[in-house]
């Protein structure tokens, strides 16, 4: 995948369209991600047990991974990614537009 756990991505399909937020989990198998903030929705839950109460609960949803580009905090904006190799051998990411390192 392109993004992972960490990354702030911005959404560039669906409901949540234009919005920025964090990966709070990535899910490869899926091609998934959950976003925070991105996606709620409302479960309702019911009661279990003595001690716990039931009711609504909000709650990402996991996002298919080709809805999010990778946030460029140059370009301000979603953006591609490439991959560059370092003098010392570690990959990184970098952004196709600004060539900063994300
Ligand atoms: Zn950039």
């Amino acid at each position: 995948m392109h993004v992972k756990k960490g990354d702030t991505v911005v959404i560039i399909s669906g409901k949540d369209k234009g919005k920025k937020g964090k990966i709070l989990a990535a899910m490869p198998k899926e091609d998934r991600v959950i976003v925070e903030g991105i996606n709620m929705l409302t479960k309702h839950k019911k009661p279990s047990g003595q001690m716990q109460q039931g009711g609504i609960i909000h709650q990402e949803g996991p996002i298919h991974v080709s809805n999010v580009m990778l946030y460029c905090n140059k370009d301000k904006t979603g953006v591609r990614v490439g991959q560059k190799v370092l003098d010392n051998g570690d990959k990184v990411r970098v952004c196709k537009k600004c060539g900063e390192v994300l």
